[in-house]
């Protein structure tokens, strides 16, 4: 799990949101390729989570 600032999840696709396309640039992953962030507290909605995955390429941007 990486400590990275994320986008806000408001300014973020319904596939982003999903965990279906990578959080940062957009691009559609899979659970193969996918790189789990992990459960995220959602900041509009606080007793609720997110859980953002990233293609491999942001996630090692972003260690
Ligand atoms: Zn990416």
């Amino acid at each position: 799990m990486t400590t990275a600032q994320l986008p806000h999840p408001r300014t973020l696709t319904d596939d982003q949101l999903r965990g279906a396309a990578c959080v940062w640039c957009g691009t559609t992953v899979t659970t193969a390729t996918a790189v789990d962030l992990g459960a995220r507290p959602d900041p509009s909605c606080p007793w609720a989570s997110w859980y953002p995955r990233a293609c491999p390429p942001c996630a090692e941007a972003r260690p």
